[in-house]
């Protein structure tokens, strides 16, 4: 008999039951930062095309995007403070970081809520009524905040981002940030608000396809808006 497993009746549920009491507790103290980590893509990277065709999707996400996420936990060994926040959190205090913290810890949340906000077409939904008020009351119409938004990511100077955010007051705007700033970071010269839609103008996001037709890419972009996750943070916000 193998005298290393206990064969008494009763030990061993006893055991797994310890066994899971103690994962539990390890969960329970495990630290709630570890570090940050890639989201899969919530969909195929050829679920996009033809507005997003597969191989720039696979390198943002699987290259560059991987990329922000690795250099941001390379500056937690530096500085403990990154260890205790959220990725939302740390934009909000990014100001108070290194340029490292904020181009990377820029680019994790910014593509985080990129791969989110699109969606294959014709799956994405439609603006809630309650977000339609909000456009209409703001810009006049879906139209007028989509030539709007369209300015401000042509517009962009090099690398950045074009944002639909929520004020604090309740309209709605559209703004233009710089390399991986976003609309959370408590930096100034940035427009804050909480950003309900942010498209990606870097060219690493359109190269590929469009070369230097950027225009292009925005408006075939269009078709990939995830409105229903637009509806989400608009409502959440
Ligand atoms: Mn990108």
């Amino acid at each position: 008999m193998d005298r290393s497993l206990p064969s008494r009746w009763f030990m061993r549920p006893l055991l797994a039951g310890l066994a899971t009491l103690v994962l539990l507790l390890m969960a329970g103290a495990a630290p709630a930062w570890a570090e940050f980590s890639l989201p899969p893509l919530p969909y195929a990277a050829e679920a996009l095309e033809p507005a997003i065709d597969a191989t720039t999707m696979t390198i943002h996400h699987d290259r560059h995007h991987a990329a922000y996420v690795a250099n941001l936990n390379a500056q937690i060994a530096a500085d403990p403070r990154l260890a205790e926040l959220s990725l939302e959190a740390l934009q909000g205090q990014i100001g108070d970081f290194p340029a490292a913290v904020r181009n990377n810890g820029g680019g994790h949340w910014n593509h985080s809520q990129f791969w989110m906000v699109m969606a294959p077409v014709g799956q994405g939904g439609e603006p809630s009524p309650q977000l339609l008020q909000a456009i209409n009351a703001s810009f006049g119409s879906l139209e007028s905040l989509k030539s709007q938004f369209d300015r401000a990511a042509a517009g962009r100077f090099g690398s950045g981002w074009a944002w639909l955010i929520r004020r604090s007051d309740g309209s709605l705007a559209i703004t233009s940030t710089a390399n991986q700033d976003n609309p959370l970071m408590n930096l100034s010269g940035i427009e804050r608000g909480t950003p309900l839609l942010g498209l990606d103008v870097w060219e690493h996001a359109y190269y590929l396809k469009y070369r230097n037709r950027r225009p292009d890419y925005i408006a075939a972009w269009w078709d990939l808006v995830n409105w229903n996750e637009v509806n989400r943070r608009f409502a959440a916000a």
